[in-house]
């Protein structure tokens, strides 16, 4: 499917999305914790489990979704395709992947579609905390689905 692309705008104040497996979700709330002025700057979103942990930890506000192995993880995906997360921050377990395997895949599959920003590790989460974009604007590239179908139909 060869897709047209067109510029968006991502704005500064972001929408945020945290996600942690269970094995991964003291080293979330170790990062959080630790970047936790530039973190509440956005809107933070998590699924279930993740976002009551982060906002019991931090004592932040953070938009708890349904829980990730209960259809958690497909909603953050449905509201990254309707263009509602700036931001996926993912520490998924890459030592129990099952039977995660598949919101995994669907979720990396989904942002990569929409072109946003995802850090599956510590490493990666400071790169993406720590550059100028992460608190300004920036413009990117997105699937641009209305041309397509004006040429398809
Ligand atoms: P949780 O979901 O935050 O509800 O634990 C994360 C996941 O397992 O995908």
């Amino acid at each position: 499917m060869t897709m047209y692309k067109k510029v968006v705008t991502t704005p500064a104040t972001k929408r945020i999305a945290l996600v942690a497996h269970d094995n991964m979700k003291q080293e979330l709330i170790r990062w959080a914790q630790e970047h936790k002025e530039k973190l509440i700057c956005h809107h933070l979103m998590a699924t279930g489990t993740t976002g009551n942990m982060l906002k019991k930890e931090l004592g932040v506000e953070v938009e708890a979704l349904i829980s990730g192995p209960l259809g958690g993880d497909q909603q953050l995906g449905g509201l990254i395709a309707e263009g509602k997360i700036d931001v996926l921050i993912f520490f998924w377990d890459p030592f129990e992947p099952m039977p995660h395997d598949p919101d995994i895949k669907a979720l990396l599959r989904v942002a990569a579609v929409w072109n946003i920003p995802i850090a599956c590790s510590v490493s990666s989460a400071n790169f993406l905390v720590s550059s100028p974009l992460f608190e300004n604007e920036f413009e990117k590239t997105i699937p641009d689905y209305d041309r397509y179908l004006n040429e398809r139909i």
